[in-house]
């Protein structure tokens, strides 16, 4: 397989030549206090990146974003509580999904087209609901919700706010305290730029007194994690590798202005790609886009999929095809992780070459 084309993918994503130098190396011993420091620096910087509130807990999962989803559902959520999920694509189908499977009582709310629940008016009806989970930005259709409203609803109503912020985190604001956070979800392959297999869930004090104490579960058993962490380690083996990693992307990111940088650099990226596709047969497909990623609809009546696999054939870059519905006329640009400005002109050359329209 080859791994030298430039990826414009939404997860994995372009990654760090010095985060690839320490995923080349041996897999060190982990039960030791060396490691605990790293795991314990780790949860430090990752909880002032999200400004969680004093006495909030990491806990770091080796498997990828959707068991952290699943592992948040099974440990916060009880069978009394009545879920609220919002859904306007696949990821948050799959929070409804998975509280179905686990006999969660859930009802989905299907916002109308870019309808990002600025005016929270529309949930009324479910206030008196225990739980509403939502993405902060629906990957699927590059749809980015008002969390700051989403918040105040769920503060006022007294609901438990479960954020998957999978694919806003270091780069669209998601910030605790204002976003009145109580659990929220992020994970390695996508902000991070990191290869996949480690998500994190991050509890605000109010998440941990929800806890449910013997879930249906051993390995996603939430207060296992919280008293493994207490001393820099978890229950069973984690992605050593893949945390020594994030450990130093976490102090690079620290290093270089935090994250209002880390969210202006990517916002920079986003702009300079949109305002670039201006003479293309092109048009962006959502109206509340976040920085992360942009979704593209072709007005040319050309088949999305056919020009992703088209570019990829020819120039070795790779864009994210949609699913489904969208398949025939969506596809999706990421500028999450090492994209530079430099690899966006790239992109932009390759697509004025690619209709024959000059730059
Ligand atoms: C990528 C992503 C996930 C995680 O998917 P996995 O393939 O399980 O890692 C979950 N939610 C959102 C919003 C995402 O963008």
């Amino acid at each position: 397989m080859k791994q030298n084309k430039l990826i414009f993918t939404p997860g994995p994503v372009k990654e760090f030549p010095e985060t690839n130098a320490i995923g080349g190396q041996q897999t060190p011993y982990f039960r030791n206090d060396e490691f605990s420091q790293v795991m314990l620096e780790s949860e430090k910087m990752l909880l002032a990146l999200v400004n969680a509130p004093q006495n909030s807990k990491v806990i770091t999962l080796t498997a990828s974003g959707t068991a952290a989803m699943e592992a948040a559902v099974l440990n916060l959520v009880s069978v009394e509580d009545k879920t609220l999920s919002i859904v306007s694509g696949g990821f948050g189908q799959r929070f409804s999904d998975i509280c179905k499977i686990h006999q969660r009582e859930c009802q989905s709310y299907h916002p109308q087209q870019d309808d990002d629940l600025t005016n929270t008016d529309v949930l009324l009806p479910h206030k008196d609901n225990d739980i509403l989970l939502i993405n902060a930005h629906e990957t699927t259709i590059c749809h980015q919700f008002n969390l700051t409203q989403i918040g105040q609803f769920c503060k006022k109503n007294d609901l438990l706010h479960i954020v998957d912020g999978i694919s806003a985190f270091l780069t669209d604001p998601l910030d605790m305290q204002l976003h009145n956070i109580d659990a929220l979800i992020v994970s390695s392959q996508k902000g991070l730029a990191l290869p996949p297999g480690l998500a994190m869930i991050i509890l605000t004090p109010k998440a941990i007194d929800k806890i449910i104490p013997e879930p249906a579960t051993l390995y996603f058993k939430f207060s296992d994690y919280l008293t493994n962490a207490q001393r820099g380690q978890t229950p069973y083996t984690p992605a050593v590798s893949i945390i020594l990693q994030m450990h130093q992307r976490l102090k690079s990111i620290i290093k270089q202005g935090g994250i209002d940088s880390a969210i202006s650099h990517t916002q920079s990226i986003a702009q300079f790609f949109r305002n670039g596709i201006k003479n293309l047969p092109l048009a962006l497909y959502s109206k509340h886009m976040p920085n992360s990623v942009t979704a593209l609809i072709t007005t040319n009546g050309q088949h999305a999929g056919e020009l992703v696999a088209d570019i990829e054939s020819k120039y070795q870059i790779v864009l994210c095809p949609n699913g489904g519905a969208l398949s025939k006329t969506v596809f999706r640009v990421s500028h999450m992780g090492n994209i530079t400005r430099e690899d966006t002109q790239k992109l932009l050359n390759v697509l004025h070459d690619y209709y024959g329209i000059n730059v």
